[in-house]
């Protein structure tokens, strides 16, 4: 990039016209696209650059002073000091002239005798501008932005050191512009990293959701919406199912529903499907939150009942007994059950062996006419 500002100030640069073509606006686009790029403009107050503009009336001794960004047909005062107004258009501003020169100072010593400027309409406190001196702001890429200008009612110079000095904030403007797109781009960046994260959050959260589903069904029977018999293999290895066995007396209850065969036979097998839903609704009712409920069979289910006496247990088979012959069904004779209760106690045994017993209360059930509740002989 041209290290500017080394060059003695031209104080009477040659005139030129800007016109498509004219060299001196070859890489106007450049320019504007790189001012762009800063995005300097409708921001809130921004104390350092008024810090600039500041220093340059003190060091140059001067009752005005502007940071001057030369947009498309405007010149913006992104700060200033004396001056009276914001902007002005851009074919009437000296900097779009100080700008041409990236590497030079334009130091105009009597504004009135200069033909180009006869249209000047800068004033400092109501009077109009006589003295200019501007220094090129450079961008990132060597593109002239505009220019930090000091600026006086009477005609005169600024000595060596001032304009020097001049030289020396305009290249701090230059970095003050940088760390702020600097800034700007790590906001940016930690902006995308913390959507990345959330978005990263939101998969994680939901592949979890997926992944429970897909476990909640594969230990679901889709008909009954009851645990299958998959589930029930788990619940014999899960510790926590386990602890609460063992912590007492608990129950198991097999259920069986009655002449099922004969009920899809005669009415068919949807038929059949709807009066296994039935029963399923009746199981999931009569029990509470902690009972395990399981279709581990066709028409087969197995209640586990922690911590409950045979009393308990009968009473919640006999409920859902109840429950289903009292169905409104369009079967005859009407949809009944059957079930075997026995009592576990887990320093007696096993939970095999209390079912071996529910099971055969069951039969026995079946036996003595089906649609009651028998209790299994004490071991
Ligand atoms: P019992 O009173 O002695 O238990 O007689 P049952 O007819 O109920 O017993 P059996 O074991 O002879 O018949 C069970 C029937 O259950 C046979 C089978 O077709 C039916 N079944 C099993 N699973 C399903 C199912 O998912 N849907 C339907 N509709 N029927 C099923
Ligand atoms: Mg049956
Ligand atoms: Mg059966």
């Amino acid at each position: 990039m041209p290290d500017a500002f080394s060059d003695s100030p031209s104080s009477m640069p040659a005139p030129r016209s800007p016109a498509p073509g004219d060299p001196a606006l070859a890489g106007e686009a450049a320019r504007q696209a790189a001012l762009d790029a800063y995005r300097l403009f409708d921001t809130g107050p921004e104390p350092a650059l008024d810090d600039i503009v500041r220093l340059v009336t003190r060091v140059c001794d001067v009752p005005g002073a502007v940071l001057s960004l030369i947009d498309r047909d405007l010149q913006r005062f992104k700060a200033r000091i004396g001056i009276d107004c914001d902007s002005t258009p851009r074919r009437v501003s000296i900097c779009d002239h100080t700008i041409r020169t990236p590497e030079t100072p334009l130091v105009i010593p009597d504004v009135a005798r200069d033909p180009r400027f006869a249209d000047l309409t800068l004033r400092i406190g109501g009077e109009p501008v006589r003295f200019y001196a501007g220094v090129p702001v450079l961008g990132r890429e060597g593109h002239a932005l505009g220019a930090l200008c000091a600026m006086d009612v009477r005609p005169r110079e600024l000595a060596d050191e001032q304009l020097d000095s001049l030289r020396i904030l305009a290249r701090q403007t230059r970095h003050l512009l940088e760390l702020r797109c600097f800034a700007r781009d790590q906001r940016r960046l930690a902006e995308e990293r913390a959507s990345t994260l959330r978005k990263a959050e939101a998969s994680r959260q939901y592949l979890q959701e997926e992944m429970a589903q897909i476990l909640q069904s594969a230990r679901m029977d889709p008909l009954t919406g009851l645990l299958n018999r998959a589930a029930l293999q788990q619940l014999r290895s899960d510790p926590d199912a386990l602890r609460r066995l063992d912590a007492g007396p608990y129950c198991l209850v097999v259920l069986d529903i009655d002449h099922f065969k004969r009920i899809n036979d005669t009415h068919g097998h949807r038929e059949g499907d709807r009066a296994l839903r039935a029963v399923g609704e009746a199981v999931e009712a009569s029990i509470r939150h902690d009972d395990v409920a399981v279709r581990f069979g066709g028409e087969e289910f197995l209640l586990v009942l922690p911590e409950t006496g045979v009393e308990a247990a009968v009473e919640v088979a006999e409920r859902i007994r109840a429950a289903v012959a009292g169905l409104e069904l369009p079967f005859s004779p009407a949809l009944t059950v059957s079930a075997g209760v026995a009592a576990g106690d887990p320093a007696l045994g096993q939970p095999e062996a209390v079912f071996e017993r529910a099971d055969r209360a069951l039969y026995r059930a079946k036996e003595g006419g089906r649609d009651r509740v028998v209790v299994a002989d004490a071991d």
